[in-house]
């Protein structure tokens, strides 16, 4: 009984973090690429889902951030289970369909999985973007309960396009902390725990905050990390996230999974939650379901 409980209150931040995902990417998008002074001169603080920005956007329409997110969750969910080439597939048939958007790097590393069916690109010192770490949730959801797991997963689906020391490291970072909200740590946890892997990469340090929000993965996750430990509740963190400014689409998502895994699906804002598609919507929290039941946490429950 206890573990029944238990299972749906997991389930619930899982659920959260993907919708969560998507939506601080919707609430970032009409922002990106504007500097924290512009959003402010136009929207004040924005706190809606506005649509617009360089990509006319429809209010709630998502960007690469989710749509690569859904390749994972996708592909992982008919194959039952990790599969990269399929991962890779849902990638290409994405590209050829001629998404909104896709970050340079992320193209480079489909069409050589396109070309020669590579899996791993080869190290290369400017791979330090944040495209690798945007779409990670899924893996974190698909590795709950597994710590060696979701380092081996998350740094393989990073590697199809990014192949970086801190853009690996991005990954596991925040797979472990949307892990350490799914058995319910707390702020004072989960800031230990980043201290700890901060020795590691001291590159990450945000306090204090350089006020950068820019693609590089080191920017990006100051960003989120600022604005998610400093924020009281889902809609704080992504608002002081997004309007910085910058990648805000992407810090949006990231802060988004982040924050959603936190504080659980009923944190998220009705008014938001209602600008985004409802189809879009129902397959988020179906994916995010299957994803757990999948994971080494949820076949231990589940049976
Ligand atoms: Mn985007
Ligand atoms: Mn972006």
């Amino acid at each position: 009984m206890r573990a029944t409980l238990r299972y749906e209150e997991v389930r619930d931040r899982a659920r959260g973090a993907f919708l969560g995902l998507a939506i601080g990417d919707a609430l970032g998008a009409p922002v990106e690429f504007m500097t924290s002074g512009e959003i402010k001169a136009k929207y004040g603080l924005l706190k809606e889902i506005v649509g617009g920005g360089w990509l006319r956007l429809k209010p709630g329409q998502v960007t690469d951030d989710t749509d690569m997110a859904l390749c994972i969750a996708r592909a992982v969910v008919s194959s039952r289970g990790w599969d990269l080439t399929a991962i890779a597939q849902h990638f290409a048939r994405w590209l050829k369909s001629k998404p909104v958007d896709v970050g340079d790097t992320c193209r480079r590393g489909i069409r050589d999985f396109m070309l020669k069916g590579q899996l791993e690109t080869p190290y290369n010192e400017w791979d330090g973007g944040n495209g690798a770490v945007m779409r990670l949730l899924p893996v974190a959801i698909l590795t709950a309960g597994d710590d060696e797991l979701l380092r081996e997963y998350a740094v393989a689906q990073a590697r199809i396009t990014h192949n970086h020391l801190l853009s690996d490291a991005a990954c596991v970072w925040l797979g472990k902390l949307v892990q350490l909200c799914f058995d319910s740590a707390s702020k004072s946890r989960l800031r230990r725990e980043l201290e700890t892997l901060l020795g590691e990469h001291p590159q990450f340090k945000f306090d204090p905050y350089r006020g950068l929000a820019s693609g590089y993965v080191v920017d990006t996750m100051q960003t989120v990390f600022h604005h998610f430990f400093r924020g009281k509740d889902f809609e704080s963190c992504l608002v002081g996230t997004v309007n910085q400014g910058g990648d805000a689409d992407t810090t949006g998502a990231i802060v988004g999974a982040l924050a959603g895994a936190y504080y659980g699906e009923e944190s998220i804002p009705q008014r938001w939650r209602k600008k985004m598609d409802k189809n879009l919507m129902n397959e988020i929290t179906r994916l995010a379901e299957e994803l757990l039941r999948l994971s080494p946490y949820g076949r231990g429950v589940t049976g």
